[in-house]
């Protein structure tokens, strides 16, 4: 592996953490030129992610530094390759985790690139020629048209960005256990996520907890610290399913009881596959969800603005910023704004 290989010959300006402090400083590296396959975007902006904080502070133990995080990027093509079917110049996109899969497997071959055991993350990962992957703190990203896909134009490029990571994790398990199209089905959340459709309640103390018992088909758990799940399970209906999509850098307490005295399954996945994120990313139906993001001017570092969601907001601190979650939304990494043009810090408005 290498930072970069000789074609790497685009100067690009990023923000990158140099070491477990997760201190992001400004930075300055090379992306591959624009190849047959690849599209060149113009970062408009990034979300950011709970993953990236675990990178930036080497959390799970495997970060390479300088790591440049970032992996809910919107944007505009500046540059496309003479293979990269469907993408033209000036074309609205966006980038979620992937930069590479083997292309071969039956999990790339049936639009499930996300389980793919080759694949490389956008960041921290190692592309097809050697190189490690940079994301999208930064002004310009190259992406294989194979991982890119269309922001239609009624969604607003800040608010679409978490969709691309937070979102489509979220949405997937909810597609995937039919809880998208099943009215009157139960849902709990545990941790960071926003509240969808048919979401029931909110549980904060033994007494709710009670109460709730047996009441949920679905529980959502996207906590990233050590925690049981034994409590949790017992909000499940029987035949209720605990789905795990948080990753904690410990492994979690499971009890069986709550398993077998109610026949519920533990489960997990990641993000989703580029056509089912392009699906949820689309004009319709699930596209109204980003009208749920309510954003707000929020914190401001080192000229880069920040900004996140209305609503229960949580502080991570992270190096010399901080991160404010209130259930998915997350927070945004304006790029290439510093006119002002798309983004006046102004409450969004969707
Ligand atoms: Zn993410
Ligand atoms: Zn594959």
């Amino acid at each position: 592996m290498a930072q970069t290989t000789p074609n790497h010959t685009q100067t690009v300006s990023g923000w990158a953490a140099h070491d477990s402090s997760g201190k992001i400083t400004p930075y300055i590296f090379k992306r591959r030129e624009n190849g047959v396959n690849d599209v060149t975007i113009k970062i408009l902006y990034c979300g950011i992610c709970h993953t990236d904080l675990h990178y930036a502070k080497n959390e799970w133990g495997i970060t390479m530094y300088p790591v440049v995080p970032g992996h809910e990027i919107t944007g505009v093509i500046t540059k496309v390759g003479s293979n990269a079917k469907g993408f033209k110049e000036g074309d609205r996109v966006g980038v979620g985790c992937l930069a590479s899969t083997c292309l071969e497997c039956e999990f790339c071959q049936s639009s499930q690139e996300n389980y793919c055991d080759q694949l490389q993350f956008v960041y921290n990962g190692i592309f097809w020629d050697g190189s490690i992957t940079y994301g999208g703190y930064s002004k310009i990203f190259v992406a294989d048209y194979r991982y890119v896909v269309h922001i239609p134009e009624n969604l607003p490029m800040d608010a679409t960005a978490p969709l691309l990571c937070g979102g489509i994790t979220v949405f997937s398990p909810l597609k995937d256990n039919k809880m998208v199209e099943s009215p009157g089905k139960r849902i709990g959340g545990d941790g960071p996520w926003r509240p969808w459709t048919h979401c029931s309640q909110i549980c904060t103390n033994a007494k709710q907890m009670q109460r709730c018992r047996r009441t949920l088909d679905l529980i959502l758990d996207t906590v990233s610290a050590k925690h049981s799940v034994g409590p949790i399970l017992e909000l499940l209906k029987v035949n209720g399913t605990l789905h795990i999509v948080g990753a904690p850098d410990q492994p979690m307490e499971l009890p069986s009881f709550p398993l077998i005295f109610g026949k519920r399954a533990v489960t997990g996945s990641i993000i989703g596959g580029i056509q089912e994120t392009q699906d949820y990313a689309g004009p319709t139906p699930v596209g109204h969800l980003v009208n749920t993001a309510n954003w707000v001017c929020q914190e401001a570092i080192d000229g880069a603005r920040l900004r996140c969601g209305s609503g229960t907001e949580t502080l991570v601190t992270i190096g010399g910023y901080r991160r404010y979650s209130d259930g998915g939304g997350g927070l945004i990494f304006c790029s290439n704004n510093e006119d002002g043009a798309e983004d006046e810090g102004d409450d969004y408005k969707g």
